[in-house]
Formats: structure tokens, sequence, C-alpha cells
């Protein structure tokens, strides 16, 4: 085993959490030398493509920036470590509600959306054109990914997380399109003007589905060769969305249901769907939604709070904080990290906890929706920054070791190839295809 693979993760995190140990270095066997060498070479040659990262614009473009190894999960030294070859920055944002702000659905609500959209369009534009136009360039095309991968950059392509800052005007569509977007999803949490959302499960419908304008949208999208993303949607929203849309339509970032029951991933009626679109459901690596874990008891709870604070470690609450989590753990003197490993081990002997999802359950995951719906409509997503949290792919520094699951359970290089961009790309020159004859 490559020591990159275990550097991100300290050995305790790995024997807490991975069932099967992982052979070490020092008893590595020829066999397993040789699959690492074979999974290496596949990950060098194919490219790596995540379709959902997020990020805050001050990230790109302040004095410290994703040109230095920030604590976040996506930075370029990250990505260079891993061999992560191209991504989407996702133009995120979130989804106001009538009970938080009474003019959520009014223009000034949606005056105020459109201006932080912009904001991170904007930021994605100085990063690529004027911080890191050395290391990263923009694409708008498929052939633009291909392009830019083979002078040896890496890629930043921009995907729309939620149609809200769209507002009600449908000559935003086309000037997302002008600003570098390549995919949109219709909704995030909460439902909006153009569609429901996942979470009317919890609250309740609004327009069954998707409303009279988002209908336009759809056909707006099409029309201008930007892929539809249904991720955060209500099923019946991403059914109707299937059906009216004229194009391959995508997941940006989701998993199947049927191994993770919570409202925001798709269940077996719906990849379906999807893939008779022609279009790829990217699965993504967010720990809570690939594994619903049962909570810590109030005295493991307890324990490991205290453990963090008597070693000064942040508190760990959600998944957007343990980059930083992991960060504070790297930066422990050698001697204080065993001292807490000891600890650990002692708190999970006391008082066990459920563990997070590991890589082998991500990939379970792609290995499901595989099965259901074939190999040409399955990709592969992060989510960092916005979740992640998965042990042993929890920043773009272990790509690699996506890949090398993948050749573990026996995928060819050809289909690694396709999860880990091939599809998708196949779907963004169709979806480009489609945009030309509707505008014949
Ligand atoms: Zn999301």
């Amino acid at each position: 085993m490559s020591l990159r693979v275990f550097l991100a993760f300290p050995a305790f995190v790995i024997s807490m959490y991975i069932a099967e140990p992982i052979p070490l270095s020092a008893q590595t066997s020829s066999a397993e030398e040789a699959l690492i060498k074979r999974a290496r070479a596949i990950h060098e040659k194919v490219i790596n493509l995540d379709t959902h990262i997020d990020f805050a614009p001050a990230d790109l473009t302040g004095e410290r920036n994703y040109t230095q190894r920030l604590e976040t999960q996506f930075n370029l030294p990250n990505m260079i470590d891993g061999g992560l070859d191209a991504l989407f920055f996702s133009i995120y944002v979130g989804q106001t509600r009538e009970a938080q702000n009474p003019d959520a659905f009014t223009s000034a609500g949606y005056e105020r959306a459109y201006k932080l959209a912009l904001e991170k369009f904007d930021a994605v534009q100085r990063f690529t054109r004027e911080i890191a136009p050395d290391k990263i360039e923009l694409a708008l095309t498929a052939a633009d990914v291909r392009r830019i991968h083979a002078k040896g950059k890496k890629v930043a392509l921009m995907g729309v997380e939620n149609g809200y800052p769209l507002g009600e005007d449908l000559s935003r569509v086309k000037e997302f399109y002008d600003r570098g977007a390549r995919y949109l999803s219709l909704t995030h949490n909460g439902h909006n003007q153009l569609a429901d959302s996942h979470t009317g499960e919890r609250d309740g419908w609004k327009w069954n589905g998707v409303s009279p304008f988002g209908k336009q949208v759809v056909a707006e999208l099409n029309r201008l060769g930007i892929m539809v993303d249904v991720s955060h949607a209500s099923k019946e929203s991403m059914r109707q969305t299937a059906a009216l849309s004229k194009a391959p339509i995508i997941a940006s970032h989701s998993a199947p249901r049927a191994l993770c029951d919570v409202s925001r991933n798709m269940d077996d009626e719906q990849l379906l769907a999807l893939k008779k679109t022609g279009g790829v459901i990217q699965v993504f690596a967010y720990s809570s939604f690939i594994k619903t874990t049962k909570p810590d008891t109030a005295e493991r709870s307890a324990a490991l709070a205290t453990a963090r604070k008597e070693f000064n470690l942040p508190n760990q609450t959600g998944p957007g904080q343990r980059a930083r989590f992991q960060a504070a753990l790297k930066a422990l003197p050698a001697e204080h990290l065993a001292q807490y490993e000891k600890k650990l081990i002692e708190i999970d002997k006391e008082s066990p906890g459920d563990p997070p999802a590991n890589l082998k359950d991500f990939v379970d995951h792609i290995d499901y929706a595989i099965k259901l719906i074939g190999i040409d409509h399955v990709g592969i997503s992060s989510d960092f920054d916005g979740g992640g949290g998965v042990i042993g792919w929890n920043d773009a520094g272990e790509t690699f070791n996506v890949t090398l699951e993948l050749v573990r359970r026996g995928y060819s290089e050809e289909q690694i190839e396709k999860l880990w961009g091939g599809n998708l790309l196949r779907v963004m020159e169709e979806v480009q295809r489609v945009a030309r004859e509707l505008q014949k």
C-alpha cells in the first residue's frame, strides 16, 4: 500500500473504521503491489472528473486561496496529490424559505440570490484567468476538457446548484450559460419557483413536481445545451423532468436510495427513468447519504468531547467540519497524536460507536447503480466542502483510493474510464448536440 493512501487518515482512524484491515506496506504481498501498480496506471491514464465541489468565493480569490493547501477538502495541492483532473465548481445558492424571509419569492429575494450566484461565477472566472491560469483552465465543452487535460493542466467547469437565483427571468438561463454554467439543478433543499425539492417528503408539496416556469426553464436549458440536474429534486419533480427533457439529464451528486433510505437519494424507479433519458447519476461520497449511522450514546459523545478538549482539537460536529478537524489532527505533535490515539481506543472499547461510511460502503453504491442501470449511466462525485466525510475519500488528495477500490473489485480500465468522467462527457456532448438541433 502506498504511503499516500494512508497519509490523510492516521492509522488509528483506519483501524477504528475499516473492518477488514488493509495490509500495511511491510507485509504487502506482490499481488497487492501489482494491483496497486495497475490501479495507479489506470488512474494516471483516464480523466478523473468530479461533478460536485462546493467553495466559498474567498477561498478562490482571497489572499489565502486554493493554490495553497488550505484546511479544505478540495484545493489545488490536494487535487494534484490525488490525481484528480477535472471538477465542476458548484455555483451554489441556498434556498430561502418564506418562514425565514417573507420576501423569499419576490424580486427582492431573487435579487439577493442572483448577486450571490454572480459572486461565485466571478470567483471561478478570476481564479482560472488571473490567480492560477498556469495550473487550471475553464472548460465550456467536453472537447475543452480533453484539450486542457492533454496540455497537463487541471480543468475547471461550473454547475449551478439551485435554480432559485434565476428568479422569474428566463433570460437569466442564457446569462448563466454565457458565464460558464454547464449544468443547473432545478432545486436545492426547500421548494423554489421552479420545482419541488426532496424536502417535501417532510414538509409537504408546493407544485406536485415541476412548476409552469420550471417547465420553461427545462426547455431553455435544453435549447442552450446546459445539462439538467435533478439532484435535490423531489421524486415527482425528477420524473417530470426526465419526461420533459429533450436531452439526457444528470444527477450531479446523489446516491441510490435502496442502500441508504433518505429522501435526498434516488430510488430504483428514478434511476431507471434517468437511464431512459440516456443520462448519468454521479454517485456522491457524502457520508450520511451513503450510510445512515446510529447516533452516539450520551456517554460516548461526552467522552469524545472531553478527549478533543484535552488535545485542543475542534469539536467535530458535521461533515463540513471534518476537513478542519483533520487538519488540526495532522498538526498535532507525534507524541500527542499517539496519546490521543490511545484515548480513542479506550473510548471505543468502553462505548463503541457506529462508524461513518467508508470507501467500501461508497463503492457498494456505485456497484449497485451499475447493476441496476448499467456501466454507461454511472459516474462519481465527492460533494467536498459541502459534505464528503467518507473514510478513505475524504479529501481530493485521497482520490486515487477510489480507483484502487474499483480495480480491487475487478473493474477494467475501460469501465473505470466511463465511471470517472467518460459517461459525463458523453452526456455533455449529447446535450450540446441536442441544443444545436433545437436551435436550427
Ligand atoms: Zn447539494
